[in-house]
């Protein structure tokens, strides 16, 4: 037995046994996380539409002033239009006359159309406005619950999950750079998260498959680190294992 081996194959479970309880830590707050993170998108979303929506109505409301503007001037040229058209000399006159007045009274009907369809907007924009306001007050009181939920979770875990993170930065240490490193790359890898797994009745007791016997011998004798050649999880002796077999899904 190699006793620097030995040592690292006991931290090997150690770090995993540290992981299993910060998992669960983590699954007993269920939901909740990616809730708030939902809320708060959907608060950014409605917030940007509200936003939008007053621009609109900022534009319609500067559209109308304008336009209003236009019928009056244009109004104006209606009245001089309409004084010039009986002082002709002569019908070419007469009909140029005629023709910007029609053009007027046109710009005017067009302006007054623009008027109808704005206002008619405005009003469906402010009725929208209102359901976004209303919307999103009732998302912001979720989200201050919902919070508030976690926010309990998460101090009911923060002494027990404070005293495993400093553990686990203690092991990580112990087992050296290349190790951990292994170690969370085997465990981004396989299903269940267990990088380490003991070898039970001759078989990887992460993926089941018998182990070759000298493999199994290797494994007993802790001179070094052993990998299932099936699903590439570190192997250890029963005896070094935390039994974390219950944790296997
Ligand atoms: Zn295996």
């Amino acid at each position: 037995m190699d006793k620097d081996i030995a040592i690292k194959l006991t931290k090997l479970s150690d770090i995993q046994e540290v992981d299993i309880h910060l998992s669960d830590i983590i699954k007993l707050r269920g939901t909740l996380p990616d809730e708030v993170d939902a809320l708060q998108q959907d608060i950014e979303k409605l917030c940007v539409k509200m936003q939008e929506t007053k621009d609109l109505l900022a534009t319609l409301q500067g559209d109308i002033i304008s336009k209003k503007e236009l019928i009056k001037t244009t109004e104006k040229k209606v009245q001089r239009y309409e004084t010039q058209q009986m002082d002709v000399r002569n019908n070419r006159e007469y009909d140029a006359i005629t023709k910007e007045l029609e053009l007027s009274k046109l710009d005017i009907q067009l302006a007054e159309k623009f008027l109808r369809t704005a206002y008619d907007k405005i009003e469906k924009e402010q009725i929208y406005l209102e359901e976004i306001s209303r919307f999103l007050k009732t998302k912001e009181s979720d989200l201050v619950l919902k919070k508030q939920d976690l926010e309990t979770i998460l101090e009911a875990s923060k002494a027990e999950e404070d005293a495993l993170y400093k553990k686990r930065e203690e092991v990580k240490n112990a087992l050296g750079e290349a190790l951990y490193v292994a170690y969370e790359r085997i465990r981004s890898n396989v299903p269940n998260n267990l990088a380490v797994v003991s070898v039970k009745k001759g078989a990887c007791s992460g993926c089941c498959i018998v182990i070759p016997p000298q493999q199994k011998l290797v494994v007993h004798e802790r001179n070094k680190i052993v990998f299932c050649e099936h699903c590439g999880r570190m192997l250890i002796a029963p005896e070094d294992a935390v039994d974390a077999s219950s944790y296997l899904r």
